[in-house]
């Protein structure tokens, strides 16, 4: 049986970055997990929230945890891109849109974050338009206020972010898996992996790093506190002509108000694995739901409902890009995972098991930063002093 020192289990953004990280001082490092399916419809495995092209980047925010995990990776991406020979980083700013009734909380939680830790921004009042010279084909209702973040706030491709991770993961040693775990046993000498191959890997630690599907498929002692929320996205495609003219546009948040979604969050235009260029704008919806089993996760990626909120969706993406000529509207579904802390859990479940999961849709920005504090905890090493410890452990939702 093939024996590694640690093996880390799912390919994921964080996963692919604690390989990275483990595998620096210690080659012998397994990853296993399953190449991206072909076919989201007909597939019927495991599935990934790093499926896309465009991940938000942004190191204010109204948590301080948060902005220092973010700050931290921004400061490797320059690092991975170089090792791996891939690019995947757009430095292009961020425009955060406020109601008129700002500044809400969460703006002013935000700002004081902000100055707090250096990160750069500038505010808008409402009708003060100084915000648009760095937000080339954007608009928003009259009355809202703009946060404006400038680089290295911008944009990620999670697909390349994770290959570069993987890439450099390997070229220091580390061996990748491509197939499911199917079981994890641990005994007194140490952990048994099993996959859907029907082989079977031996390690002395194991870090679970399976995103959604941590708690599926046997592979935790017990199960995690976790929340699954279906997510929407829609894939507004311009030509390649109207990529290029926006190649500054910043990614955006905006609080719009509106019946049927809120919280947007939206990239630039990029090029897809079809091979047209799409704006990607999610939201969360009035159709939003919360599954629980490995079967409704699987019917939600396959057939569920991402069509009923797309008129609104796609009037909200007009309205923003105003100038834009749009060719089609597509919708798309993807999973988010949230824990009690609101912060990823990275800590032991059993002597030899450690968890690394619970992106609260906010991970993918900084998963090379998650990974290289469970590399650190896996390895024994000490916890960063700046980082408090307790909301990165394990915890219980509040029943009241
Ligand atoms: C639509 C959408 C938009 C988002 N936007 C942003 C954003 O703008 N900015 C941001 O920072 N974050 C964003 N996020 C969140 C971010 O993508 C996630 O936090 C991040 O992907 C979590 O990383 P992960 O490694 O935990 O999970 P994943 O990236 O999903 O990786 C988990 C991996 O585990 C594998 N796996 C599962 N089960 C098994 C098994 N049994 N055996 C082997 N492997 C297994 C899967 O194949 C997968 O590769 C968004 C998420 C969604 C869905």
């Amino acid at each position: 049986m093939q024996t590694f020192s640690t093996i880390v289990i799912g390919a994921g953004l964080m996963g692919s970055a604690a390989a990275r990280y483990l595998s620096q001082s210690d080659p012998n490092i397994g990853i296993i997990g399953p190449a991206e399916p072909a076919d989201q419809v007909t597939h019927d495995g495991v599935y990934a929230s790093h499926y896309d092209q465009g991940r938000l980047t942004s190191a204010a925010s109204k948590n301080l945890i948060w902005s220092r995990l973010v700050r931290r990776s921004m400061e490797q991406y320059g690092t991975i891109e170089a090792e791996a020979g891939i690019k995947f980083y757009r430095p292009v700013g961020k425009v955060q849109a406020e109601g008129p009734h700002s500044p809400a909380p969460e703006s002013e939680a935000l700002m004081r974050v902000a100055q707090a830790e250096g990160v750069a921004y500038t505010r808008f009042a409402a009708g003060d338009d100084g915000w648009r010279a760095s937000a080339p084909g954007l608009d928003f209702p009259g009355g809202f206020w703009v946060i404006y973040e400038p680089a290295p706030a911008g944009m990620i491709n999670p697909r390349g972010l994770c290959q570069a991770q993987l890439r450099i993961a390997q070229q220091q040693g580390a061996t990748l898996i491509r197939a499911t775990v199917t079981g994890v046993a641990e005994d007194e000498a140490g952990v048994t992996v099993s996959t859907d191959d029907g082989n079977a890997y031996r390690a002395e630690k194991v870090i679970v790093a399976a995103g959604a599907f941590t708690n599926f498929n046997d592979l935790l002692p017990r199960e995690l506190p976790l929340r699954l929320k279906t997510e929407t996205i829609i894939l507004a495609q311009v030509t390649p002509e109207r990529t290029a003219e926006l190649a500054e546009m910043p990614i955006v948040g905006y609080q719009i108000m509106d019946p049927d979604i809120d919280d947007i969050y939206m990239t630039p235009p990029v090029q897809y694995p079809d091979g047209n260029f799409y704006v990607k704008m999610g939201c969360n919806t009035r159709t939003d739901t919360w599954p629980a089993t490995l079967e409704e996760v699987r019917a939600w990626f396959q057939s569920g409902d991402s069509e009923t909120c797309k008129p609104a969706m796609a009037a909200a993406v007009r309205a923003m890009m105003p100038d834009t000529e749009f060719l089609g509207f597509q919708s798309g579904r993807c999973i988010v995972c949230y824990t009690p802390s609101g912060l990823p859990t990275i800590d032991w479940v059993s002597e030899r098991i450690l968890t690394l999961a619970g992106g609260n849709g906010s991970s993918a920005q900084c998963s090379d930063t998650l990974g290289r504090l469970a590399a650190g905890v896996a390895q024994g090493e000490a916890w960063p002093d700046d980082l408090p410890r307790d909301p990165f452990l394990l915890h219980e939702w509040d029943t009241e």
